[in-house]
């Protein structure tokens, strides 16, 4: 397909977006980038602070009804112990046809695939009805607040379709789990353990509600036939600093991964019971959600989802499959007050094995694809 950029430069973009260190933070570095970037192709562009140095981006090529809404995020994780990379993980390195680097697969090659598609659809002016609009989030790996902040600055609400582009190589995705992450915080009073009447454990409390908790979630008798179970684990506990005292502070962190058939309200509702419980019999336990992600699951069969299907076989040249992730995505927070029939899909580049590792790489050939594959579903939807 026709383009503003030849096959180097699409790489050389990405390059660029892979050289910032945009590590859980700095994206407005990535933002402004691509603003400039969309400004040589009059592209309007809007940037949004979230927190210091941290922006989202908003742009739009295109008029009306309907609108298609695009999402990436401009962060990535720590790169971990450089020695366990080959490459320096900030500097794109092509090698045997696979392009190496932090962000590579998840999720700068996507972000940068939307970014050309744009440019292009822009530049030759592909879009003959509607609007795309892209929504570029910061903070999607530790908390999604940027997601949270376009769902409450109303980004979504006149949006008809959303495609998010992170890695799912050659796969559909229309439905994941939600996360909730959950502190529980309980005060004692220190004694000496030969005297624990003058003192209160702090650890036995959470030992009664981690215990009551995984009998009560491990057999909820609720099962979602395309997610499959709730899974809650305590992931974190600390408590107690000596062996004879009384332990005057201990505190457990939780994961839950939700389904539509045990929400993360629900969850929320049975753990306050059981601290309640505990706290009635003079406990002091703080309960503390300090991150909650629904889950997502909608239609399977949409205009969407069969496009893209029928536009990715053509350059896979095999069987695209729908099918669920196990990851949370940034539609937990965008798709939020849209029911099951809205049209939605994670389709980008990259291989979601081997995200948040050393040495992670896309295909080169699969990363200038979706540039097209973009183009064609973007303008036909
Ligand atoms: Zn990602």
């Amino acid at each position: 397909m026709e383009s503003v950029f030849s096959d180097e430069q699409k790489v050389e973009l990405l390059a660029d977006l892979v050289k910032f260190k945009s590590v859980n933070d700095g994206e407005e570095q990535v933002a402004n980038y691509i603003s400039q970037l969309f400004k040589k192709h009059n592209i309007s562009t809007q940037v949004m602070p979230v927190a210091k140095n941290r922006v989202n981006l908003i742009a739009e090529v295109g008029s009306g009804k309907p609108v298609i809404g695009i999402s990436g995020h401009m962060d990535v994780v720590d790169p971990g112990d450089l020695s366990r990379w080959d490459t320096d993980p900030f500097v794109l390195t092509e090698k045997e046809g696979k392009l190496f680097g932090r962000g590579a697969t998840d999720m700068k090659s996507g972000l940068a695939a939307f970014i050309i598609a744009l440019i292009d659809i822009k530049e030759f002016n592909l879009l003959k009805s509607g609007t795309i609009r892209l929504m570029a989030t910061v903070g999607e790996e530790i908390g999604e607040q940027g997601s949270q902040t376009f769902f409450e600055q109303n980004t979504m609400d006149d949006v008809d379709a959303l495609v998010i582009g992170e890695p799912s190589g050659y796969n559909l995705v229309y439905a994941h789990k939600g996360s909730m992450d959950i502190k529980l915080t309980s005060q004692g009073k220190a004694a000496h353990s030969s005297m624990p009447d003058l003192g209160y454990n702090a650890i036995d409390p959470l030992l009664n509600i981690l215990s009551a908790a995984n009998k009560q979630f491990g057999s909820t008798g609720k099962k979602s036939q395309l997610l499959g179970n709730l899974s809650f684990n305590t992931t974190v506990f600390n408590g107690g600093n000596q062996v004879n005292s009384i332990p005057e502070e201990a505190v457990a962190e939780i994961n839950v991964r939700t389904i539509p058939e045990f929400n993360n309200h629900e969850v929320t509702k049975i753990m306050q019971e059981l601290v309640d419980d505990e706290n009635k019999k003079g406990a002091k336990v703080d309960m503390d959600v300090y991150m909650s992600l629904n889950s997502v699951q909608h239609s399977k069969d949409n205009k969407l989802i069969n496009s893209a299907k029928s536009i990715g076989e053509k350059y896979f040249k095999n069987d695209i499959p729908k099918m669920v992730s196990p990851g949370v995505t940034d539609a937990s927070n965008l798709l939020k007050n849209k029911d099951v029939e809205f049209p939605f899909i994670v389709f980008g580049p990259g291989e979601p094995n081997v995200c948040h590792q050393p040495n992670e790489y896309v295909e080169k050939q699969m990363y200038l694809d979706f540039i097209d594959i973009y183009k064609q579903l973007l303008t036909e939807y």
